[in-house]
């Protein structure tokens, strides 16, 4: 039934489907272990030839229910969630490379994804180049090799807010025999779904919109179960030969589409173990249920926040695909034809500390390091999420030293236009 429900009635009915008497709510199956009557049962779930729950870093109903529930609104095959978004990107990635492999990244994303792939992926022994998204697929082809494993970028890049062509990055992966992953964090599953553009494997954050309340940190992967493993099986050995921790198991033989998604469960979780916690998997569930609702609210502030601050002379420039003037603003009406999202940048006329200057004078609107949720917040990157980066790492990441992450929030639109021009005024 949920598969022809639309994206606002999926956020509601997909997931946990309580049958005759059961609890309308998801339950919190708060309970590491799960019992079994004989010792036969249980060992057939230890190999993979029974599904069933053992052990909640593993696998927990309530987890599982909401992961389900991502993957409805994605159209995916399957969703494993995480305790991060950054765990997220780490086991996406790591979950088709070792050491020796190489993966190309858009430069504008989020800064502890540029970290994680620039830094500590290469303490492992995985390279990474970065490219500028904006570049021509000639120019970008240039940084593929023979061990390239994955092509990489965001939708709406943070904090840049640039529109990710995923046609284009999609062809790129594919001619080279590689997946596209796409986090997809800003954009929600409600406003674009990468896998209808080509992307073979989504990510997010759910820490942002998805709880959209800031009450947990958490991550999801998700499958397309669209990319063929198997027909590229010298790169892929991990998911096309035999997993010799797991009896000589071949995941692709064994489990077709969800070859990846199991591989990701069955080694990297175990073996590394960054689970949801169910309390919190039940947080991200009651913010999914209305992210439809949140993310028709956020954009609608949000465009009228970026028309007023494009329309003030003490404004420098303002970031935001919904602005008709936005150099993206092709793209979002491609890939995001219902909205963007509610986050934006802009920069102020004078130096660094007018942008301090502005940020303190803010009543309503927050000083926070988050960002995508219900309440309007500010964050000044240069000396703030990005500050271990320099100026031009920053550059490169999109990051201009006065760039201010305005996320605009689903308060009534007029207080948060009126806090900002009381705060300009101050400056
Ligand atoms: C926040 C964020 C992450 C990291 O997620 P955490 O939940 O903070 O670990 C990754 N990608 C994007 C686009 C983000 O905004």
């Amino acid at each position: 039934m949920t598969k022809k429900l639309r994206p606002g009635s999926l956020c509601i009915h997909s997931g946990w489907q309580p049958k005759n008497g059961e609890p309308i709510e998801l339950p919190i199956v708060q309970s590491t272990t799960f019992k079994y009557d004989n010792t036969e049962e249980m060992a057939m779930l230890f190999d993979l030839k029974k599904e069933g729950y053992f052990y909640t870093r593993l696998q927990n109903p309530t987890n599982d229910a909401v992961a389900a529930k991502i993957a409805a609104l994605e159209g995916g095959v399957g969703a494993v969630l995480t305790s991060s978004g950054q765990a997220a990107n780490f086991y996406a990635v790591f979950n088709i490379c070792e050491a020796g492999s190489h993966i190309v990244a858009s430069s504008e994303i989020y800064g502890g994804t540029y970290n994680l792939f620039g830094v500590t992926l290469r303490k492992l022994g995985i390279e990474c180049t970065f490219v500028n998204p904006e570049a021509t697929e000639e120019e970008i082809q240039q940084a593929f090799r023979p061990n390239t494993r994955a092509l990489f970028g965001e939708t709406i890049s943070n904090p840049g807010c640039r529109v990710l062509d995923i046609e284009k990055f999609a062809r790129l992966a594919h001619s080279n025999g590689v997946p596209l992953i796409v986090d997809n964090t800003f954009a929600t599953p409600v406003n674009c779904r990468p896998f209808e553009w080509g992307a073979d494997i989504v990510t997010h954050s759910t820490t942002k919109y998805m709880d959209g309340h800031a009450t947990q940190v958490g991550g999801c992967v998700v499958d397309s179960g669209n990319f063929a493993w198997d027909d590229h099986a010298d790169k892929y050995q991990g998911l096309c030969m035999p997993d010799e921790s797991y009896h000589g198991l071949t995941y692709t033989k064994s489990f077709g589409r969800m070859a990846y998604t199991t591989k990701l469960v069955a080694q990297l979780m175990r073996d590394l173990g960054s689970i949801a916690a169910p309390q919190n998997s039940f947080l991200l569930n009651l913010g999914l249920e209305t992210l439809a609702l949140r993310m028709r609210q956020h954009c609608a502030n949000a465009q009228k926040v970026a028309e007023f601050l494009e329309a003030d002379d003490r404004v420098a420039w303002v970031r935001y695909p919904g602005l008709p003037t936005d150099t993206n603003h092709a793209l979002a009406g491609k890939y995001l034809p219902y909205g963007s999202c509610g986050v934006m940048a802009f920069g102020l006329k004078g130096d660094r500390n007018t942008a301090v200057r502005f940020m303190d004078s803010l009543e309503m609107i927050n000083i926070v390091t988050h960002v995508a949720d219900i309440r309007t917040c500010v964050l000044h990157p240069a000396s703030h999420t990005h500050r271990q980066l320099s100026d031009e790492q920053l550059r490169e990441a999109g990051v201009a030293p006065d760039l201010i992450r305005l996320s605009v929030g689903i308060e009534d639109v007029d207080d948060i236009l009126d806090d900002i021009r009381q705060a300009l005024d101050k400056i």
